[in-house]
């Protein structure tokens, strides 16, 4: 067999997961990789796939739902993880699989509105912001279990979780922190009676702690398709 840089950096990847989950008292089992392709060609998928990957994240609406339609036949399934603007739900709602984005209640309404009937309910993740000012995306934390209630009440949607991208620490103490955060309302919200099962967080440079306090779900970009040297937009 022929080991491609990305298959071999998708190995390395599930062995770290592995590991952590080891090290950590957790089932492999329990955590999903989702391999996020943002600003990498549909050949680059195309090699994951081979290698075993099914699930894509993508940041950028434009780019996604190309890349998407260009692999239909492999029938792969796509998350959106980046900023939703309300004039692109539709297409999102139409094409994608999952969106972890979701920090506004009139978003998730026009998805509910627009995921076609034909498809299976959008999976969706509530992100939060545990982060405080160093961070604008998500939201706060004490808007949460309201949030969570409204987005579970939704038709065409499925509330599985949250999600969060802290502020970045090289400290792995810090990086737990900020997700033990996150998975004490995710705790809260099961408590107080919602069914979740997905907790994504931990991305290339802090999977080990973000698996260390319960990620189900991690998103990992740069480990397995190599160092981001454009952005696109839109
Ligand atoms: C880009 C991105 C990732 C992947 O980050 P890497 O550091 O490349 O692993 C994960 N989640 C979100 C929301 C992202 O935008």
């Amino acid at each position: 067999m022929i080991m491609t840089t990305i298959s071999a950096n998708l190995q390395a990847v599930l062995a770290r997961i592995t590991a952590a989950a080891r090290k950590y008292g957790r089932n492999p089992d329990d955590i999903a990789l989702l391999a996020v392709s943002k600003t990498w060609p549909a050949s680059a998928v195309r090699e994951a796939v081979a290698a075993g990957q099914r699930a894509f994240g993508e940041n950028y609406v434009q780019e996604g739902i190309e890349k998407a339609s260009d692999l239909a036949s492999l029938g792969l399934e796509w998350h959106f993880i980046g900023p939703l603007q309300s004039n692109k739900t539709r297409r999102v709602a139409e094409v994608f699989d999952w969106v972890h984005s979701i920090d506004r209640l009139k978003i998730a309404e026009r998805l509910a509105e627009q995921r076609p009937a034909a498809l299976a309910p959008l999976q969706i993740c509530l992100q939060v912001n545990v982060s405080g000012e160093a961070s604008k995306s998500g939201v706060p934390m004490s808007e949460v279990p309201l949030l969570a209630r409204q987005l579970a009440s939704l038709p065409r949607l499925k509330l599985r979780g949250l999600m969060a991208i802290p502020a970045a620490f090289d400290d792995f103490v810090q990086q737990r922190q900020a997700f033990g955060l996150l998975h004490r309302i995710y705790q809260q919200l099961k408590q107080d009676g919602l069914t979740l099962d997905t907790l994504s967080m931990g991305m290339t440079h802090d999977l080990e702690a973000a698996i260390s306090a319960g990620a189900t779900m991690v998103r990992v970009g740069t480990a397995i398709f190599g160092q981001r040297w454009v952005e696109t937009s839109g």
